[in-house]
């Protein structure tokens, strides 16, 4: 037999060696065979490994670059190890970061160097801490704005109790602390809101009990601190007539049966016992969380006595009205008897100068005595036709009928002209009358007949209260755009408190019936309201005793520039008779 190296011929000691040898070769082929196997699975096994750990990883890189949530770790010596891509992007510390430490990083970024020494000293507190830190960080960007985060760092030692690293969580909150605070905001305008509305607010719990009141709350249960009224039942604050209702409705508005209370009346009682109308309204509420009561109340006190004062005023408007109406009425009366008492004075008037005709053409023996009583009959009707004029001169004023006749007149002679016909008059009383003028000549529009009957009747009240020797001065000053007309003597004067009242109608100083002069009381009344319809006033000024000077200022106007002024004749002398018959001329 050939064997392997060739040989054959072998002995039998040696083939029997050979054989044995082949047979370890067998097996040992075997064996490599079985151990190339078992490489060849555990090869395929660590590559399965390999793989799946490169897979965690890098899913592990997905997720942690996902994250929302910066993730970082930074190794015991301040190196950074790992970042995700938050704190990547965050902290600008791009991609070669890996084993740099702070300072490092803030070499390179000027902007950021004073946020990466933060985080050294915050490392280095947990360091020392040797436990969790938990801080708010505030990161400024460049933008200008400032980010917030939530920081967690969590130290890790190895088992020596050296340092082995530092993990970092941080959470952006920016956006959560810009909620918080417009919620802050929010809710401190919403109780500066309520603290400012006039209406007291009040919560109270479910049993009734205060546990809110604003300060209008507080103010009208009369105390100084809203928070004094907490724990209070709303009870103490309420009449007892309203207690059982007050409560029913709680409990309905609490039971959900009723979601909120119409207005309703109440009588709410003040810590000092003082009753007040007011007006509540509630509502089922959330107060902190828990089920409560909102309920506003207003004080009515105001609008009570506002509706009272409403129906008086009402009914005083209603009698106001029924004296208007009879005024009109007593008006309109007036006028009419004053048209009716007209026409017999006229007939009177007629027939006594008849009278006075054929008294000058026949002598006879009694002729003196007869004129006297002619002149008194004159002198009546004279009174009569005045006090019937100037009652028909009120009406009408009242009525709004009476209208000026206005034409371009120079007022300077117009005045100058009545003061002088009425010296005559005067001197008979031994009375002096004076004009003055500051100017020569005035160019106004006035109502001639109107501004006669004011002087003529300053006139004759000035001759009237003035007595034997006495002076009156009539003058006219051009003030501004004013004519100021003075009619001044030097007669009994008017008491102050008189002076208040001598422009109203039917206003005499001297009631008695013993009076010196006679007179209605109207005079003065119409003088004024003559002088007003002209745009002007009048004034008196007077001491007893000493005199008194009524002052008429009346504006200078022009009807119309192109129309020629109108000639004053003198002054009728009829009209100054009617105007002085009160006064007795001997
Ligand atoms: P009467 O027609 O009674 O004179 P007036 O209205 O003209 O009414 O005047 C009202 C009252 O004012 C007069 O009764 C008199 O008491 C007082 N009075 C008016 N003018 C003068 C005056 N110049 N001097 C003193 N008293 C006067």
């Amino acid at each position: 037999m050939k064997d392997y190296f060739g040989e054959s011929d072998l002995e039998s000691k040696d083939i029997d060696k050979v054989d044995e040898i082949k047979k370890q070769l067998i097996d040992k082929e075997i064996e490599i065979q079985h151990l190339r196997e078992k490489l060849k699975q555990e090869i395929e096994k660590r590559e399965q490994t390999e793989k799946k750990i490169k897979e965690i990883k890098n899913a592990w890189k997905i997720i942690l670059s996902s994250i929302p949530d910066g993730i970082g770790y930074v190794d015991g010596s301040g190196k950074w190890i790992y970042a995700n891509d938050t704190i990547v992007k965050n902290l600008e510390l791009g991609q070669d970061y890996s084993g740099k430490t702070n300072q490092e990083l803030g070499n390179a970024n000027d902007f950021f160097k004073e946020t990466y020494n933060y985080f050294d000293d915050c490392n280095n507190r947990a360091w020392e801490s040797r436990k969790i830190l938990r801080e708010e960080d505030s990161l400024p960007q460049r933008d200008g704005s400032v980010k917030i985060f939530d920081t967690i760092k969590v130290p890790f030692f190895n088992e020596d109790k050296s340092k082995n690293g530092i993990l970092i969580v941080a959470r952006d909150i920016t956006t959560i602390k810009e909620s918080q605070l417009k919620l802050k905001q929010s809710e401190e305008r919403y109780k500066k809101l309520i603290n400012a509305m006039p209406e007291a607010v009040y919560v109270l719990d479910v049993n009734g009990k205060c546990i809110f009141s604003n300060k209008a709350g507080a103010r009208l249960a009369g105390i100084d601190n809203p928070k004094q009224l907490r724990g209070m039942d709303y009870r103490r604050f309420l009449s007892k007539d309203y207690h059982k209702i007050s409560q029913e409705k709680l409990n309905k508005l609490i039971s959900n049966k009723i979601n909120k209370t119409v207005l309703l009346e109440r009588k709410f009682v003040t810590i000092n016992g003082e009753l007040i109308d007011v007006e509540c309204n509630s509502i089922k509420y959330k107060f902190q969380d828990k089920d409560a009561v909102l309920i506003l109340v207003r004080d009515v006190t105001e609008k009570k006595k506002n509706e009272e004062l409403k129906i008086r005023v009402e009914e005083k408007t209603k009698q106001l009205n029924e004296i208007v109406e009879y005024d009109k009425a007593k008006t309109e009366f007036f006028a009419n008897i004053s048209h009716e008492l007209k026409t017999p004075v006229n007939v009177i008037f007629s027939a006594v100068q008849i009278g006075e005709m054929i008294l000058k053409e026949h002598k006879c023996k009694s002729k003196c005595s007869i004129e006297k009583y002619i002149y008194t009959m004159k002198q009546n009707c004279y009174r009569l036709t005045r006090l019937i004029n100037n009652i028909l001169d009120i009406s009408k004023i009242d009525s709004g009928y009476c209208k000026l006749s206005i034409q371009n007149v120079d007022i300077i002679n117009v005045i100058e002209s009545i003061t002088l016909s009425v010296v005559e008059y005067a001197k008979s009383k031994e009375i002096s009358i004076i004009f003055d003028t500051d100017i020569e000549e005035k160019i106004m529009a006035v109502d001639v007949d109107k501004i006669e009957r004011i002087i003529l009747n300053l006139l004759s009240n000035a001759i009237k209260f003035t007595g034997k020797e006495g002076n009156i001065l009539v003058s006219i000053k051009n003030q501004d755009n004013d004519i100021v007309i003075s009619i001044k003597d030097d007669g009994i004067g008017i008491s102050e408190e008189k002076q208040k009242s001598i422009f109203e109608r039917f206003i005499q100083v001297d009631k008695s019936l013993s009076r010196n002069n006679e007179g209605s009381g109207i005079g003065l009344s119409l003088v004024k309201s003559l002088v007003e319809m002209h745009g002007g006033n009048i004034k008196v000024k007077s001491s007893l005793g000493k005199g008194s000077e009524f002052i008429v200022k009346i504006p200078v106007v022009n009807v119309d520039k192109e129309e020629l002024e109108v000639k004053y004749n003198d002054i009728n002398i009829e009209k100054i008779g009617i105007e002085f018959s009160d006064i007795y001329f001997n």
